[in-house]
């Protein structure tokens, strides 16, 4: 099959996306183009073992060397996309370079978003590639404490790997739970009894009002009830922002990242979005989904490869029908959640206890099954997969096991 690709964006979804193609018996020309110097690496190590200092200092790549060099890649690292002519199919790189391709996937991930008032402050910092996670380590090298602002996955995640240093911790969040956008209040309450029970302080329903910083150093935190206390570091986890300013001339519709169709095509023909980036046109629903999780990354880069590769072929694309699946590490805890629960979903429990933080919940909208979330009890989890893809009513999920089942909401 000769063609030639171009992958902009050297992390998960780009290189899944390279060797999905390979694997699929593409032989044709194939670059993948990354900001970054390192070849590809994984993120959430650096939330984890890399950033609690359990795992060596070094980039923990996805594929190494020398698999790399089997896919047979035109790899151009520490070179960024500055435009593309979308109709064109042309991009422009920071190196002067120019490439004009059959199909180009946009890989490019997030930023991670930052709070304007406290820009340039030393002593604060963000979490999103391997750089920014050595200088959150040399900052907790002889921190007493560390302040964490957001208490989503990353700032959960954050909290306990610091805390995990022996530094005290404080964790900051307007919203009522730790996790909660992701899994709910009723799980999210098990995510702040880790945090308590690991002497992680917990600040919900707050927002952080000021950073004092004398000197341009932050030294203390004031919340907007008038809490305050001294620290040594502050990272803000508030977020990340798809890295799509340089398509704004592209000729692209981007919605919340790049708007793709349930295929992962681009509103031009031959221009693809995978991973963080994309934002997907919602299966089941009429809105947009952009998913941020790995799992999803993967998946969605094998559905673009195959749609490629059938268009090459003259074969019809196929839709993207995965499960969303994300997991978070956390002291000695692995929460999972298949599907996507929602705000306002009825949680129930259908084994374990939310107290012990060993547990199954369905996550239930009109009386059929959203979204399964869990810890403790892997296996059991994904045993719910069918039921959840299917949204089926609760009755049949729970017919699974000799579950007994427990309404938790009020
Ligand atoms: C610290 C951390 C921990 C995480 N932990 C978990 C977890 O526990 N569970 C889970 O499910 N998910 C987790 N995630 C999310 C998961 O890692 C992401 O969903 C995944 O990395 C998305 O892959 P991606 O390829 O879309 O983006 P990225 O991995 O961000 O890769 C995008 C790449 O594109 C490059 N790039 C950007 N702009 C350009 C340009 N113009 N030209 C060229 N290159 C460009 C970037 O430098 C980057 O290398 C975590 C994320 C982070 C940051």
């Amino acid at each position: 099959m000769q063609a030639r690709v171009v992958i902009v964006g050297a992390g998960l979804a780009g290189l899944r996306t390279a060797e999905r193609l390979r694997r699929g018996g593409y032989d044709g020309s194939l670059t993948l183009v990354g900001a970054e110097q390192h070849l590809p690496y994984d993120r959430p190590p650096l939330s984890k073992g890399l950033l609690s200092g359990a795992d060596e200092p070094a980039p923990p790549l996805l594929r190494s060397a020398e698999r790399i060099a089997e896919l047979d890649l035109d790899l151009r690292l520490g070179v960024r996309a500055t435009a593309l002519d979308a109709g064109a199919r042309s991009l422009t790189f920071s190196d002067g370079t120019t490439l004009t391709a059959d199909h180009v996937v946009l890989a490019t991930g997030l930023l991670a978003r930052t709070v304007p008032a406290w820009a340039g402050l030393a002593g604060v910092h963000t979490l999103r590639t391997f750089g920014d996670c050595l200088a959150i380590r040399a900052a907790a090298d002889g921190a007493i404490h560390a302040t964490v602002v957001g208490a989503g996955v990353l700032g959960s995640e954050i909290a306990a790997s610091l805390r995990g240093r022996g530094i005290a911790v404080d964790l900051v969040d307007p919203l009522p739970q730790p996790l909660c956008r992701v899994v709910g209040d009723e799980v999210g309450a098990v995510v702040a009894g880790l945090h308590r029970a690991h002497g992680v302080g917990l600040h919900l329903g707050r927002s952080v009002a000021e950073l004092t910083a004398p000197e341009g150093r932050v030294r203390g935190v004031r919340l907007d009830d008038g809490t305050q206390w001294a620290t040594d570091l502050v990272v803000a986890a508030v977020g990340g922002a798809p890295d799509t300013d340089w398509l704004a001339a592209s000729g692209l519709a981007l919605d919340d990242g790049v708007a793709v169709d349930a295929h992962g095509a681009a509103s031009v023909p031959g221009i693809w979005a995978v991973g963080d980036i994309a934002s997907v046109a919602d299966p089941r629903g009429t809105g947009r989904l952009r998913i941020e999780h790995w799992t999803a990354a993967g998946d969605l880069a094998a559905t673009v490869a195959g749609n490629i590769l059938a268009t090459l072929r003259g074969d019809a694309p196929k839709a993207h029908t995965e499960l969303p699946y994300m997991w978070s590490d956390q002291y000695d805890t692995k929460l999972q959640c298949l599907g996507l629960p929602r705000p306002g979903d009825d949680v129930v429990l259908l084994t374990g206890s939310l107290d012990d933080g060993v547990f199954l919940a369905a996550h239930v909208a009109d009386g059929r099954v959203r979204a399964v979330s869990g810890a403790g009890i892997p296996a059991g989890l994904m045993r719910c997969r069918a039921a959840v893809a299917d949204a089926v009513p609760l009755a049949e999920l729970v017919a699974l096991a000799p579950w007994d089942r427990k309404k938790v909401t009020a």
